[in-house]
């Protein structure tokens, strides 16, 4: 009989309880133990959720992160948070976000980043050659109380030494694994406190594991796991989001009590892993998919697992793939979802209800669960045969696809030639990045539309209202291309999903990104058709207001896959290339309307890369296929351009360059445009815009600014090539901010065009 578990429950709460106590607390509108109260209402309902396991994780709940958790943990507090007024939890939030609640004394935050491959964002460990650490449990050791008081058995879950030194950065290049022997004390007496507090397990979080390592992080595991060996609780040695790869042998060599494999994503590593496991070791397979809304093929899942359980006997442990933070807490709130599609669905509750289900086959036989199974294989096969999910049409289309539909008809040079000719454009064009300051009352005309309070003519005439005042403020201010501004867009993905077939969207399907920020992905769910065109009419209407270019405005296909939850029964890559069909329709259909140019967001393409550089190629090829395919379909005369919220590109220079679009525009003004530096060895072949108005910041850059910042660029790229504008969409700025930014942007534009006098 398996042993079952869970890595860890969605802690935002079923309604983002959480969310909203912390940032009412933020604000100083609720007292310390209103916090407090919400905070232990949440983890009863997780405990609540996870009943019936055998061990139910303790230390998952967290008020912000799980890595600046083990910040506090083990007292790595950098120097410019220590001496400030206030208790732990002001340093905790000071850390997160600069500041606690009613700051007098703020100190800037530290840097946030994503947590592997998914959109959740962690507080980096800061390290200097000064790092410092003491234990401090107290937290978690009285959730462990709390939890056993509540009747549950609980397995603390700490983050490994090791990964967390992985995860940290140094703020003096000093090495990171220096700090190792310090950090092992602490996790000693740590572990030796847990034992004390009755802990059996432990889950010890080294997802490390899944990454490229140099030979120093492996001699790292081995120095600290056989410094650990002798410590009284038993260490599950837990990985997740990916194959342990060229580690396994090192994985299989710690002297550590089990193994926990996510089971999805390294799949054919599992007999190999059993194989090489010694026979006194547990292993921990995670079967159910905790990245995805899917229901688990049960069927398929027992006809594997049970020769696995008869071999392994008690040593089989389950539980879900990784921590189930990932996805939505409960589906039985979406009563607005459509039945059909719902019921191939299942969030956290239902995922471990699986996990459960899962645990009494292999004990009992299938046939005590003989009806659940049941439900479980007509719900699959009902998603396998839908013909929502699945058109002929579409399968012919992705068939259909030639290699020269990603091709333009001539080489950059011809093309911008050409396009020149049409747009007439001065050099140093100035643009923006689409979006403009979302005012009040474009989001509530979209909220009474939404809610039917206001007609779709009232709501239609509300937003040309919007498109031709931001067509005249773009005049007045001087601007070479001009955009439509987007006030229709909730959201750059949203948008396009809710005009696209095979897209469905949840009510309460939030999940944590941030801190209290959560994202409410949309539901990919069938093969993907463009019933009609999504941003025509806006892009027309706002070129029929003025003479000067309007540029349209869209998403591309790879951001809209890696911001979504996708479907699981095909891969990503053909996905993708159904996104990029369906997009391509409505670049083709925005030129034949005479929008001249066309811009194509990849804000996601960077953090789509996988885990491992090996599996990076074959990644940008599909991915950069489909922007080729949705971007490519249109004549030589049509200018596309793309944009990217970052500049990191020394990695993938060549294949951003493969783009082979005509003019990309990047985030580079905070970076002082050093991160140019892989224009240094690479020559881009096309035009680039890299942000000079960093839109992240309330600052209005004044025109002197400016023009240094394009002076510098131009070290790099020549002034045919450039482009000036910001390095982002405006929306969450204001209108007070935004003119003066752009007024300067275009007087620098304008004194840099003009003749160096003799
Ligand atoms: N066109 C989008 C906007 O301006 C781009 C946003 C993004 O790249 N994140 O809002
Ligand atoms: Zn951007």
């Amino acid at each position: 009989m398996p042993t079952l578990h869970n890595l860890g429950f969605p802690r935002i709460g079923r309604r983002r309880e959480l969310k909203f106590a912390l940032e009412s607390w933020w604000k100083g509108n609720t007292d310390t133990s209103t916090l407090d109260a919400v905070a232990a209402d949440v983890r009863a309902s997780m405990r609540n959720a996870q009943q019936g396991l055998d061990h139910v994780p303790v230390g998952d709940f967290s008020f912000y992160d799980q890595v600046l958790d083990t910040s506090l943990l083990v007292g790595n507090i950098p120097p410019r948070f220590r001496d400030l007024p206030g208790d732990t939890r002001d340093t905790y939030f000071r850390m997160a976000r600069g500041r606690t609640a009613g700051d007098t004394h703020p100190a800037p935050a530290s840097e946030m980043t994503k947590w592997f491959n998914t959109n959740y964002h962690y507080i980096v460990p800061e390290f200097d050659a000064d790092s410092r650490f003491a234990l401090n449990a107290d937290t978690l050791l009285a959730q462990i109380d709390e939890a056993r008081q509540a009747g549950a058995t609980p397995k603390p879950v700490v983050l490994g030494p090791v990964s967390y030194l992985w995860l940290g950065k140094s703020f003096d290049d000093s090495d990171r694994l220096a700090h190792l022997p310090a950090l092992l004390a602490v996790y000693k007496t740590l572990l030796e406190r847990l034992a004390d507090a009755g802990a059996d397990w432990v889950q010890i979080d080294e997802p490390a594991l899944v990454m490229d390592l140099e030979p120093a992080w492996h001699d790292a595991f081995r120095s600290t796991y056989a410094a650990l060996a002798d410590t009284a609780p038993k260490l599950l040695l837990t990985t997740y989001f990916g194959p342990l790869g060229d580690n396994l042998a090192l994985a299989v060599d710690l002297p550590v009590a089990g193994i926990h494999l996510d089971a999805v994503t390294a799949h054919d590593e599992v007999q190999p892993l059993i194989h090489a496991l010694p026979a006194d070791r547990v292993i921990s397979l995670g079967v159910i998919d905790g990245r995805n809304i899917w229901k688990a093929d049960l069927t398929v899942l027992l006809d594997w697992l049970e020769p696995i359980a008869a071999t392994l006997g008690e040593r089989l442990w389950l539980a879900p793939s990784c921590s189930l933070l990932h996805v939505p807490v409960d589906l039985a709130q979406e009563d607005k979802l459509d039945p059909e599609i719902r019921d191939w669905m299942a969030f956290a509750v239902q995922k471990l209800e699986e996990l459960r289900l899962v645990g009494r086959a292999l004990a009992e036989g299938r046939d005590a669960v003989a009806d659940a199974l049941a439900d479980n294989a007509r719900a699959l096969a009902a998603r396998r045969s839908s013909a929502r999910v699945h058109k002929p049409a579409v399968a012919d289309r992705l068939a259909a696809i030639r290699p020269e539909d990603g091709d333009r008809d001539s080489d950059y040079t011809t093309r911008a030639e050409l396009q020149q000719k049409r747009l007439q454009l001065p050099s140093l064009p100035t643009t923006t990045i689409g979006s403009f300051p979302q005012t009040a009352a474009i989001r509530h005309a979209r909220r009474d539309h939404r809610a039917g309070r206001i007609s779709d003519e009232i709501y239609r005439q509300a937003m040309r209202e919007e498109i031709r005042s931001c067509i005249r403020t773009q005049e007045a201010i001087g601007l070479d291309v001009l955009v439509h501004g987007e006030p229709e867009r909730n959201d750059m993905v949203e948008y396009f999903g809710e005009l696209l077939d095979g897209y469905t969207f949840t009510r309460f399907g939030w999940v944590q990104s941030y801190g209290s920020r959560c994202v409410k992905p949309p539901i990919l769910f069938g093969d993907i058709e463009r019933p009609k065109p999504m941003t025509v009419e806006w892009a027309t209407y706002a070129q029929s207001l003025t003479d000067k270019p309007v540029k349209g405005m869209l998403t591309g296909p790879v951001t809209i896959l890696n911001w979504s939850f996708v479907r699981d029964d095909q891969p990503r890559s053909d996905t993708c290339q159904q996104l990029a069909l369906a997009m391509r329709d409505e670049v083709r259909d925005l030129a034949a309307a005479g929008i001249n140019i066309i811009q194509i967001d990849e804000a996601a393409l960077r953090e789509g890369l996988p885990l491992r550089h090996a599996d990076w190629p074959h990644y940008l090829d599909w991915a950069i296929r489909a922007f080729r395919i949705t971007a490519n379909g249109v004549d030589d005369a049509v200018q596309i351009h793309t944009h990217m919220c970052y500049s990191e590109f020394n990695d993938i220079i060549a294949d951003i360059a493969n783009m082979d679009a005509d003019v990309i525009t990047i985030e580079t003004s905070r970076s002082h445009m050093e991160l140019l530096d892989a224009f240094k060895t690479f020559e881009y072949p096309n035009a680039i815009g890299p942000g000079v108005y960093d839109i992240h910041s309330p600052n209005v850059p004044s025109q002197a600014e400016i023009v240094a910042l394009m002076r510098k660029a131009g070290e790099r790229i020549p002034t045919e090539r450039l482009w000036v504008n910001p390095d982002c969409g405006l929306k969450t700025r204001g209108w007070a901010e935004v003119k003066p930014a752009l007024e300067n942007m275009v007087a620098a534009a304008r004194t840099l065009r003009a003749p160096v006098p003799a």
